[in-house]
């Protein structure tokens, strides 16, 4: 299939371009570089450099793309409360322009980047896509938003779409890692720790009501979740939008963490307890029965040990470029 992806020199973005060459799809990148790097672009990708607004329907048109998947965004939590119209405008208005492209080019089939961020502060210790859509920040807020244009894109105008309500996303794949500036995700905040970059990592809350009072999530390896995109991508249907959720369906502290990260490295990591970071839940974990039973999707690489060794391969193997020789 001729595929777009948007975002695809992105941390995930990259590994599903990655996995959708592997498959022998020919795939298109469109990335502004706003966040993402030239280089994790896989060799094999058609790449264009520009904003969806500016470049989407040309490159749409001239490839003959017949599905997207979609990663551009803006995805900090922190600043999305501090900048909310940035979100709104980056996230919202950015794919409501995608969707006018498909739509006047006859794309009918989109897989979404969405989020857990989605759900706020849950009800339930193990969350399922019927759970209530409650963002808690400016951020989730976006993602639902799209989420909901995407219901209204396949009832109204017929597409094909799915969105993937993504965990916590961790590990690496083929030499394509995380690499954000500034840096704001645990498990490579930790690594950087270990690694002598920073002295120590702050322990965002340590009040929270779990066993520890640290914030408990559900890690989920990249190339688990990318393979997700490529069954999703598959189960498209006209006139149908699919939601999943994707994760492992174990959670674990900050405090775990930190723990299996100083096993996996032998490395020290100084921990200081710091105040709560806004807009964060106290626990976040998936069921993600619907993908398994829909999409056939089963994680392969479930372990939290073999996501941070995975991250860690990719932390100390870089070259000069900041990219693992093998
Ligand atoms: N966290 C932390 N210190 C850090 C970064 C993150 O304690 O330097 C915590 C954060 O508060 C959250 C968990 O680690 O409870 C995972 O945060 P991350 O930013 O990796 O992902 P999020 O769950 O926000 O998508």
């Amino acid at each position: 299939m001729r595929v777009l992806v948007t975002g695809g020199a992105g941390y995930i973005g990259s590994v599903v371009a990655a996995q959708l060459l592997e498959s022998g799809h020919d795939v298109s990148v469109l990335d502004d570089l706003s966040t993402g790097h030239r280089e994790a672009v896989p060799e094999g990708c058609r790449f264009v450099e520009g904003g969806i607004r500016e470049r989407a329907a040309d490159v749409l048109a001239g490839h003959g793309i017949e599905a997207v998947l979609h990663f551009a965004a803006r995805s900090v939590v922190p600043e999305s409360m501090a900048r909310p119209e940035r979100y709104w405008d980056g996230n919202v208005g950015c794919t409501l322009a995608l969707l006018e492209a498909m739509r006047t080019n006859g794309v009918a089939r989109i897989v979404f980047s969405s989020t857990a961020a989605v759900y706020g502060e849950p009800e339930s210790a193990e969350i399922g896509e019927d759970a209530p859509v409650r963002p808690g920040n400016p951020y989730g807020a976006t993602k639902a938003a799209i989420d909901t244009a995407l219901t209204e894109f396949a009832r109204m105008h017929g597409i094909g779409a799915a969105s993937l309500r993504y965990f916590n996303v961790a590990g690496a794949y083929a030499g394509l890692g995380e690499r954000h500036d500034p840096e704001t995700h645990l498990i490579p905040i930790v690594l950087q720790v270990a690694l002598g970059r920073r002295e120590s990592v702050a322990v965002y809350g340590e009040d929270y009501p779990t066993a520890d009072g640290t914030c408990v999530r559900d890690y989920i390896h990249v190339a688990d979740l990318a393979e997700a995109h490529l069954l999703a991508l598959d189960a498209c249907r006209p006139g149908e939008h699919r939601v999943y959720n994707l994760g492992n369906g174990t959670g674990f502290s900050v405090r775990q963490v930190v723990d299996v990260c100083r096993e996996v490295t032998g490395r020290p990591v100084p921990a200081v307890a710091a105040d709560r970071r806004p807009g964060d839940p106290a626990v976040l974990v998936a069921s993600s029965e619907r993908a398994r039973r829909e999409l056939g999707w089963t994680p392969r690489r479930p372990e939290l040990r073999r996501i941070v060794a995975d991250a860690w391969d990719f932390h100390t193997g870089g070259d000069s470029a900041g990219r693992p020789a093998g």
